[in-house]
């Protein structure tokens, strides 16, 4: 298939290959390789919103050839590109290595969501920072592998807060000609549609496609004159509110997108279903094996034994439950293609009892496969009680959901500057040790780095955050023309000496982004300490439509405009996965009280953790594992649910007062605090291996796969399952 790029007939012959690179996210965590784009013009980079794509089609020509003519700027311009298409055309990698085939299995990954770069708006919150992850790791250890999903032309709501604090949502569509996708052409050279099977009215998707190292990413979108006004939509934001569009969503995404990889030639014998959304997809598996002349049974068991399905969240919430009417719309003529009676149907879905009434997504993914994960050791035990009564005849420790708990891709999160400073030090012992960072024995020696190297990368850092924060408000100021104490909590007093706690996550209830107010006294008491004060900057969205959460926001707000908080408490606007990097790296400590058992995992910690930002969190989700005494601070939350939120601000408070605010402003002569220092050396060894996406992608890969490809393999033959293929076409 041929693919559109933007007529970058500016750029000069010498530098062209800058434009085939703006396309591929490789860029994107390769700093040598951003930084060819921020050294053509620091502002025309800032403005571009870090887009390749946009900057090179907005920048004046006269830089563009500025840099052609500077020798010291082509000299890195033949290094990174020559880094670049070795990683792209390598036969070897790590999955070649330990899986020499003849030919490899390609995995289909199936996500409502990817958070790959805030240039492509495609996720809400951390299950697409995750799949985003997953697939820039899956391309750095070579696992050959193809992407779905959705192209959301709404999928940027941009956060305002007005001058009492209330969330403004401000849609900003996705401009397509300067995002870094490709229209994905068809023989004739329009771009490539495909009618989605059995809907009427018929829908049809556009197809884009968006190439992350390796891995071609390929996304649906229903937004063209085609279709029927009353489609269009479904492919307008992530998870619709109407039911009826939800379903449709759901559909398109799973049959959609196995249409989509059928329609392409991309030939694939496992799917990877991240969390239940896409499970129609399974479906469509079973019902085409059922038409080539498999009893359904067998179908069933062929499909079971090539797929995998990972739960993220036992928020219920999250799990498509559609009711009965509903699904007989959609699917009370398909039923009848599985070889099936429509109770038999029916059972596919059938809610186990705490979900209550209507065919359950998540449900029927759980039968559908027979690899399932949840994505923490204590997730998977909630996973396993949750479930229990799909598999009645077993006991709960039984229940085959198993655990591989979430990693962050590190070139991602990982600070370029905090990656050389390890260098300096890591290349001594290691000098490939890119390419085995989940190996714990290679971070030993992140002891010996100089304690005043270590603080001082940390101190720019914090700096570089501060000075976001000012520059984000300033643009702002400019259009609202925010109130001056509205400029206050927005974090306009931070000072960069004082001890400062970042939260910054999704605003629902269940994550308690204000429990630490519980005690207004004693906070700021905690706050405005004259000899050791402490700052908090808060960060995140609601959901829309969540009423509860905007007012949790708007409370935060409020705390912080208060004279008595003295400008030490802040609300950043417009939590994203660029301010996410700035937090992240930047404050010093992260902290994280869910309600127990809620977080599934919880991801930002790691990123926190492997820069040297300490975690201050509830042992609960990833950190039962992650926390061994050392490198943090932990507190078992409270057992009781009338007193849960006095207890555990308690426990928060008392930690701040008895350890972290002592050691944080224990100082040498040298003004460095080295016990602290200490604890962020611990931090990132223990946290930057163990919680690495190549941790887990390999985990992934080491649990599944070999089962995966001996059913294929002998299935293969007999034409029952597709005949694998390598998945990345040129
Ligand atoms: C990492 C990340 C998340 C997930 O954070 P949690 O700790 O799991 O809540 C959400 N949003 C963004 C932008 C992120 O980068």
């Amino acid at each position: 298939m041929k693919e559109i790029l933007q007529d970058f007939s500016r750029i000069p012959e010498r530098i062209a290959g800058l434009g085939e690179l703006a396309y591929n996210l490789w860029w994107s965590w390769h700093p040598g390789a951003w930084q060819l784009f921020q050294q053509i013009d620091r502002t025309a980079w800032r403005e571009s919103g870090n887009n390749p794509v946009r900057m090179l089609t907005e920048v004046p020509q006269v830089y563009l050839e500025r840099a052609a003519g500077n020798a010291e700027y082509l000299r890195r311009y033949d290094i990174v590109m020559n880094r670049f298409h070795q990683y792209m055309t390598s036969k070897t990698s790590w999955f070649t290595e330990h899986y020499q085939e003849r030919k490899p299995l390609t995995i289909a990954f199936f996500s409502p969501e990817y958070g790959l770069h805030h240039s492509l708006p495609f996720y809400a919150g951390g299950l697409g920072i995750l799949a985003g992850d997953l697939l820039k790791e899956s391309s750095d250890l070579g696992v050959p592998m193809v992407a779905v999903g959705f192209m959301y032309a709404e999928g940027y709501l941009h956060q305002h807060l007005d001058a009492n604090g209330w969330q403004k949502n401000i849609t900003e569509l996705l401009n397509r000609a300067t995002a870094p996708v490709v229209r994905v052409l068809d023989d004739n050279g329009e771009q490539l549609v495909v009618q989605i099977p059995y809907m009427d009215p018929p829908i049809y998707v556009a197809i884009w496609k968006v190439q992350v190292g390796r891995i071609p990413l390929y996304l649906m979108d229903t937004g063209i004159p085609m279709n029927e006004p009353s489609v269009r939509g479904i492919s307008h934001r992530l998870y619709l509110k109407d039911q009826e569009q939800r379903l449709r969503q759901g559909i398109v995404l799973g049959i959609g997108g196995r249409k989509v990889l059928a329609t392409l030639g991309i030939k694939y014998s496992a799917i990877h279903l991240n969390e239940g959304h896409s499970a129609f997809a399974l479906l469509e598996r079973v019902r085409e094996k059922v038409e080539r002349g498999l009893p359904f049974e067998q179908a069933l068991r062929q499909v079971q034994e090539t797929s995998i399905f990972t739960t993220h969240t036992p928020v219920p919430a999250a799990h498509d439950i559609h009711p009965h009417w509903l699904m007989e719309k959609y699917f009370g003529d398909y039923y009848r293609y599985l070889g099936l009676d429509w109770e038999g149907f029916l059972n596919l879905g059938a809610c186990t009892m705490e979900h209550g009434d209507g065919f359950d997504v998540t449900a029927m993914a759980m039968r559908l496969t027979r690899f399932h994960n949840a994505v923490s050791r204590r997730h998977g035990e909630v996973a396993r009680r949750m479930w229990q009564a799909l598999w009645p005849a077993l006991l709960e420790d039984e229940i085959p959901i198993d655990h591989i708990t979430n990693g962050v891709h590190l070139g991602t999160w990982l600070n370029d500057r905090m990656a050389s400073l390890f260098s300096r030090y890591i290349d001594q012992i290691a000098p490939n040790w890119h390419q085995i960072h989940d190996d714990p024995a290679v971070w030993e020696v992140v002891v010996e780095i100089p304690d005043q190297e270590l603080w001082e990368t940390h101190r720019s850092l914090k700096m570089d955050l501060f000075n976001r924060i000012r520059e984000r408000k300033r643009r702002s100021w400019m259009e609202h023309r925010d109130e001056p104490h509205n400029l206050i909590a927005a974090g306009l007093l931070l000072d960069p000496n004082v001890l400062t706690i970042g939260f910054a996550r999704r605003l629902c209830d269940y994550k308690r982004a204000d429990l630490i107010f519980h005690d207004l006294d004693r906070l700021e008491r905690i706050v405005t300490d004259r000899w050791r004060p402490v700052q908090i900057i808060f960060a995140g969205k609601a959901h829309p439509a969540d009423e509860l959460g905007k007012q949790i926001l708007q409370r935060i707000y409020q705390y912080a405009q208060r004279p008595e908080f003295a400008g030490r408490i802040a609300f950043v606007e417009d939590y994203g996965e660029q301010l996410a990097h700035c937090l992240v790296q930047g404050v010093d400590v992260w902290l994280n009280n869910p309600i127990p058992q809620m977080e599934a995992s919880g991801t930002s910690g790691m990123k926190a953790g492997m820069n040297g930002v300490l975690n201050l969190s509830i042992l609960d989700g990833w950190w039962v594992e992650g926390y061994n005494g050392r490198n943090g601070w932990a507190f078992e939350g409270s057992p009781s649910a009338w007193e849960r939120d006095a207890e555990d601000a308690a426990a928060i408070y008392s930690l701040l007062e008895r350890e972290v605010i002592p050691l944080y402003y224990a100082t040498g002569l040298d003004g460095i605090p080295h016990g602290w220092v200490r604890m962020m050396k611990e931090s990132i060894k223990s946290i930057a291996p163990r919680y690495s996406a190549r941790r887990m992608v390999k985990e992934y890969i080491a649990k599944y796969y070999p089962s995966v490809r001996m059913y294929a393999g002998r299935h293969i033959e007999e034409g029952f399952v597709e005949e694998a293929e390598e998945a990345v076409p040129s």
